[in-house]
C-alpha cells in the first residue's frame, strides 16, 4: 500500500482536528501536529525551550525555521519506522514559506502529499467558535457540529461544558484574518500545482468525512 501523507487545512473551527482524527483511525495514520511539537520542545530548558515558551504564551507564531526542525525530526524518525501506513500533518505549513519547505522535504523522502482544505465561510467559523465548548475538568473541546452540539456534559468524563474565554468575537476575526492573509496564499499554491482537495466543511461530520475518503 502506498503511503499516505495528508495535509490538512482549514479554518478555526472547520472540524480538521475531528477528521484528522478519523483517517487517523481508519488508516492507522501517524499524526504530526505542531502544536503538539512546540509544546513539547518548550520543556527543554534551553535558549529555544525557554524563548518558545514566551513566544506561545504570547499567542504568537514560533519561527519556520524551529517548527521546521522539529518538523524534520518527526518525518525522519516516520521515514524509518517499520509498517509506516502514513502520517496526517495538521498545523503546518502556516506560512508560503513553510509550504516551500515542505515540499522540498517531502520530496527528498519520496512522498507526494494529499493536500485536503475543509471549506467554510468566515460566517460559518465565527458562528461555531463563538459557541464552541470546552470541558472544565478534561479540557476536551466540543465542536459545535453535529451531536456535540446538543450535549449538556463532558461526553468523556461527564464534567461541565462552558464557551471558551480566548473565543470572544475579536480573537476569532483575529485569526480569521490571519488564515486570510498567511494560509490563503498556501491554498493558492495548491490549486495552481493542482494538489488542492477541497471539500464543503458546512457540512455534518459524516459528511465531511464520506467526501475525504473519496480522495484518499
Ligand atoms: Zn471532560
Amino acid at each position: 500500500m502506498a503511503i499516505k501523507v495528508i495535509i490538512l487545512l482549514g479554518k478555526s473551527g472547520s472540524g480538521k482536528g475531528t477528521q484528522a482524527e478519523l483517517l487517523q483511525k481508519k488508516f492507522k495514520l501517524d499524526y504530526i501536529g505542531s502544536g503538539d511539537l512546540l509544546r513539547a520542545r518548550t520543556r527543554k530548558n534551553d535558549y529555544t525551550g525557554k524563548n518558545l515558551d514566551k513566544v506561545l504564551t504570547g499567542g504568537k507564531l514560533a519561527p519556520t525555521a524551529v517548527i521546521l526542525k522539529l518538523w524534520l525530526d518527526e518525518v525522519e524518525k516516520l521515514k524509518n519506522k517499520k509498517n509506516l501506513n502514513g502520517f496526517i500533518m495538521d498545523g503546518n505549513p502556516r506560512k508560503i514559506l513553510e509550504a516551500y519547505l515542505i515540499d522540498d522535504a517531502l520530496d527528498w523522502y519520496g512522498w507526494d502529499p494529499k493536500v485536503i482544505l475543509v471549506d467554510i465561510s468566515d460566517k460559518e467559523a465565527t458562528w461555531r467558535l463563538t459557541k464552541r465548548r470546552i470541558c472544565k475538568k478534561c479540557k476536551n473541546i466540543l465542536p459545535f457540529i453535529g451531536e456535540f452540539r446538543k450535549m449538556k456534559k463532558c461526553p468523556d468524563c461527564g464534567g461541565q461544558l462552558m464557551t471558551r474565554s480566548d473565543d470572544s468575537i475579536s480573537s476569532v476575526k483575529k485569526r480569521l484574518d490571519w488564515f486570510k492573509k498567511e494560509v490563503q496564499p498556501i491554498i493558492n499554491y495548491y490549486r495552481k500545482s493542482d494538489r488542492l482537495i477541497k471539500v464543503n466543511g458546512e457540512q455534518s461530520i459524516e459528511g465531511v468525512y464520506k467526501d475525504i475518503l473519496k480522495h484518499v
